[in-house]
């Protein structure tokens, strides 16, 4: 090591670095997505807040859809508004009107397909051809698509940044996040940031993705089916008005899903527009085999309701319910959610 005047970054140094456990799951990730590099984070949301802070400096200006993750916003208004970063929100819908939007100091322009919660696939082509001719980078959150349902890089995607903690890890039992891009210039931004912020996770947690990813393409195929099965159950039930899921025409963007996906996978939320949220709380107490949370991509079925959203409308967003599909037999969920429909009505 000390021989060595530029020690080889393919070898194994020190832990923060990556371990050999964690560089061969660094490959296969960016194998599966077509990527060059990947760094690893702590959690989705550290693989996020490890790329804005790579690519955001005091002075400069973010593009946000409104319908991101919630947390990547609260670090928008928060930690980086501190240090002097200015954040635009954008219609997730806007597509190739997103370059009236760029400012000389944007820096990054922020995607997520489909968005949190209410779902809205993007047009990611026409967004990174508009940001390509301004010279803007373009870094999308590319959980729900799993870096198989959607190729980001296909689309002009320069950063794809996952949660591992859903698809990949697939059994709700640990955090990770993912940054895979191609051009060395990114990598070297990513790769400075994430040594001075320390962003490193541990082998054992690595080794536990790497078994998740042996049965990852049979989970997320059978997941994508049985949420399809359940959807195509709800979208025939009156209680239902708005089906969010990207394989319905409901769906802001289901022409973009149609046109770029090769796929669908197991959340997306449904609309009982015709409820109180007094009956939606019931709806969610009432199903069994649904436990109430937030995550996804895991085994077991989830459901929520936020009280205080206000997408896509004041008024609908207290009375959407956000479903994931677990592995359970789609019939018994169904069976479920029938029952519940029932109680609460
Ligand atoms: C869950 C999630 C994250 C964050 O992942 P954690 O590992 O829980 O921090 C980021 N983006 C999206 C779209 C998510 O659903």
């Amino acid at each position: 090591m000390a021989a060595a005047e530029r020690p080889d970054p393919d070898q194994y140094r020190y832990g923060i670095d990556g371990t050999p456990t964690a560089r061969e799951l660094m490959l296969r990730l960016a194998e599966i997505e077509g990527g060059d590099r990947t760094f690893l984070a702590p959690s989705g949301l550290a693989a996020i807040s490890l790329t804005l802070l790579a690519f955001l400096t005091s002075g400069g200006h973010l593009l946000l859809p409104e319908s991101c993750y919630g947390p990547t916003r609260e670090l928008a208004d928060g930690l980086l508004a501190d240090l002097g970063v200015a954040t635009s929100l954008y219609d997730p819908m806007i597509a190739r009107g997103v370059a009236e939007l760029i400012q000389p100091n944007t820096q990054l322009i922020w995607c997520e397909s489909p968005g949190s919660i209410t779902m809205e696939v993007q047009d990611i082509p026409a967004i990174t051809a508009a940001a390509r001719r301004r010279g803007v980078p373009v870094a999308l959150d590319n959980t729900y698509g799993a870096g198989v349902l959607f190729d980001a890089f296909a689309a002009g995607v320069d950063i794809s940044v996952q949660a591992l903690t859903k698809y990949q890890a697939g059994h709700s039992d640990l955090l990770m996040g993912s940054v895979v891009l191609r051009d060395p210039a990114h990598a070297r931004t990513v790769e400075s940031a994430r040594r001075q912020l320390g962003m490193s996770v541990s082998p054992d947690d690595c080794s536990l993705v790497l078994r998740g990813l042996k049965t990852f393409d049979l989970r997320l195929r059978h997941l994508g089916r049985s949420a399809l099965e359940v959807a195509t159950w709800l979208s025939k039930r009156p209680e239902v008005t708005h089906l969010l899921h990207p394989a319905f025409p409901d769906c802001p963007g289901h022409e973009f899903w149609k046109r770029d996906w090769r796929g669908s996978a197991s959340v997306f939320s449904i609309i009982l527009g015709r409820w109180t949220r007094g009956q939606v709380i019931r709806f969610v107490e009432a199903l069994d085999l649904f436990g109430i949370g937030y995550s996804w991509g895991g085994a077991n079925s989830l459901v929520f309701s936020y009280g205080e959203l206000r997408r896509p409308t004041p008024e609908l967003g207290p009375l959407l319910v956000r479903l994931n599909i677990g592995l359970e037999d789609p019939a018994d969920l169904i069976a479920d959610l029938e029952r519940a429909f029932a109680a609460a009505a």
